[in-house]
């Protein structure tokens, strides 16, 4: 399909996403759209990350939404706030010239009234974190009688942070007679049962996984020891002054530490992961968005669904696990037509890993060799030199003041000049890397051999630790461990936090958070209810020696479901003072 217009989408859609830019549909929407507009039938759809599947499902259902209704009509569901906000403004960005129509957020981890004014108010899209759609079903302020579509966006996602009994819950609320959309990047067995469960015949389709824009991607890997990693992310950045890119890493911890370490060595960057509050959030993708950042240090999920084009580089500071994540954190880059670079930081006992992404994917990857010190200063200089050549010289301003520098540097010969203007920026580069290593490791190499790497790797996983928490739900109110963790993930807006021991009682639970969540998760919470339940959590009387905890004095303890609410807010500051603490030793 070359063109949206030979789709039925009417004029003012038609309109609205052509001032958006867009020309023709991605190969998803091509499939998507046509199919949507005439027919019921369910459907699932796989499309990698950034082929434009919220416009896939959004255009038709802004199409056929009865405008006179104010009730709910479409339902979408989808993992975290960042991506409901985002859905919300792209939905609304496409039906801007349609009147009457009001599509509203609501999500987990914020305040819940202004969520029910809006419902209130009449939205016949909602967008919605599914805890808090249980929530608001619950209360009554979400009314799913004449939802005609539910849209399950990122299903995968929903269902690895826990939101699957959230789910079967909504869906069991809704009248059987409706279309139920399924949009993933993955299809997983997960996935599998719930289309199976909730969904009639679905029409399958799937744009190819490696997307036009993977083309553009190009794919290197470069093999150190796990120690060099950082030395090498530096020198990735500094090869290529005008990086802009996102660095990956696996947890939230990774992604502050690294983070740090850049802005101490003054690079343009910063950290995006689910500690951060949405302020701080939205902070930091506006500078990153504005370029104002050249590089955003992110865990998967705190990226997830956010889209920012042109990126020259991503990088993998560590592989994943799973191939399939690779192929969306690469997909990032090499976007319309662009060109892009993707590069796997690993160490020599990974290569199989680097086979198996290989095997899976269609990828080929090729191995760099890590730029030495003296490339480095090359290209730095070279860029320098580049800079100074192209700078744009505002004459009126700089007029005043040149005299007085002409007298002063009258002294020096041109040549002597140019080395002394090139010196004051560039020595930095010269003396950090003067008597830089060679941190290349060959495959057959052995990296970190022996007990010093065993070492590392035990160090690496096991450093965070853990607050245990009381919260007053247990399996008298279906609270099991998924739904917990679901819970939790919806609270901190994230699927990274580490969670620890989960023991469901029958009126009351504990789990185990790491410490740096704690305080973050009982303020989202407070408020919340869970199956009508007002949530009470709190820290648990004892704190479990390094993560783990003994039976004997989990038993001792009060059940604190009878407790009132009123002595809440001082537990919680005391509990808040514990916390720091906590981090400190
Ligand atoms: P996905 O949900 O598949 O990850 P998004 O729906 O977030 O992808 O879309 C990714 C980006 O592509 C967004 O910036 C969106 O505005 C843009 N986009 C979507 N469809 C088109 C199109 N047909 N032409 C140009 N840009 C598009
Ligand atoms: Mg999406």
């Amino acid at each position: 399909m070359d063109s949206f217009s030979e789709t039925d989408l009417e004029d003012k859609i038609l309109d609205a996403i052509k001032s958006m830019g867009f020309e023709k549909p991605t190969p998803i929407q091509a499939k998507a759209i046509p199919h949507l507009l005439a027919s019921d039938r369910d459907m699932i759809a796989s499309a990698q990350t950034g082929t434009g599947k919220t416009a896939a499902f959004g255009l038709p259902s802004i199409q056929l939404t009865n405008i006179e209704d104010k009730s709910t009509q479409t339902l979408v569901l989808c993992p975290t706030r960042e991506l409901c906000l985002q859905i919300t403004k792209d939905i609304t960005n496409y039906s801007k010239n349609i009147k009457g129509l009001s599509t509203v957020a609501v999500y987990g981890g914020a305040s819940i009234e202004p969520q029910m004014k809006a419902l209130k108010r009449g939205a016949q899209i909602v967008v919605a974190t599914p805890g808090r759609a249980k929530d608001l079903i619950r209360r009554k302020k979400l009314l799913l009688g004449n939802v005609v579509r539910v849209v399950l966006d990122e299903a995968d996602e929903m269902l690895s942070m826990g939101f699957k009994e959230d789910l079967d819950a909504i869906l069991s609320e809704t009248q059987k007679k409706k279309q139920t959309l399924l949009f993933s990047a993955t299809m997983s067995k997960e996935i599998l049962t719930i289309t199976k469960k909730y969904m009639q015949d679905p029409i399958e389709i799937s744009a190819a996984r490696v997307n036009q824009g993977a083309d553009n991607v190009k794919h290197f890997y470069y093999m150190v020891q796990a120690k060099d990693r950082y030395e090498l992310l530096k020198r990735i950045a500094d090869i290529n002054p005008n990086i802009y890119g996102i660095v990956f890493c696996r947890t939230r911890r990774e992604t502050k530490e690294i983070a740090n370490k850049l802005m101490q060595d003054s690079y343009n960057a910063d950290a995006l992961h689910g500690d951060l509050s949405q302020a701080q959030r939205d902070e930091v993708m506006g500078r990153f968005r504005k370029r104002q950042l050249q590089i955003l240090v992110a865990t998967d999920v705190a990226a997830r669904g956010l889209d920012v084009n042109d990126l020259t580089h991503i990088i993998n500071f560590n592989l994943p696990d799973d191939s399939e994540i690779y192929i969306h954190r690469s997909g990032r880059t090499g976007r319309a037509g662009k060109s892009g670079i993707s590069i796997a930081i690993v160490h020599t006992r990974e290569t199989r890993k680097i086979k198996e992404i290989e095997k899976k994917s269609g990828i080929v990857f090729s191995k760099a060799s890590v730029p030495s010190g003296k490339d480095i200063c090359t290209k730095q200089l070279y860029a320098l030199i580049d800079k100074i050549e192209k700078v744009k010289v505002d004459e009126i301003q700089i007029e005043p003041f040149l005299p007085t520098i002409y007298e002063k540097l009258d002294w020096l010969s041109r040549e002597e000049l140019i080395k002394h203007f090139v010196s004051a920026e560039f020595n930095r580069f010269l003396s950090y890397y003067k008597y830089s290593r060679d941190i290349n490791v060959s495959e057959n190499q052995k990296g970190e051999s022996g007990k010093r790497g065993e070492k590392r790797r035990r160090e690496d996983k096991g450093k965070a630790s853990h607050s245990r928490l009381f919260i007053n739900v247990g399996s008298k109110n279906n609270l099991n461990p998924a739904r917990l963790i679901g819970l939790i993930n919806e609270g901190l807006d994230s699927g990274d936090a580490d969670i620890g021991k989960i023991d469901i009682m029958k009126t009351f639970s504990f789990f185990e958070i790491e410490d740096a969540s704690e305080a973050q998760l009982i303020k989202a919470l407070k408020g919340q209810t869970f199956e009508g339940v007002s949530l009470v959590i709190e820290p648990s009387k004892e704190k479990p020696a390094s993560g783990s905890f003994s039976k004997g004095k989990s038993s001792k303890r009060r059940d604190h479901s009878k407790k009132k609410e009123g002595r809440w807010g001082d537990k919680n500051r005391r509990h808040e003072n514990r916390g720091r603490r906590n981090r400190k030793s």
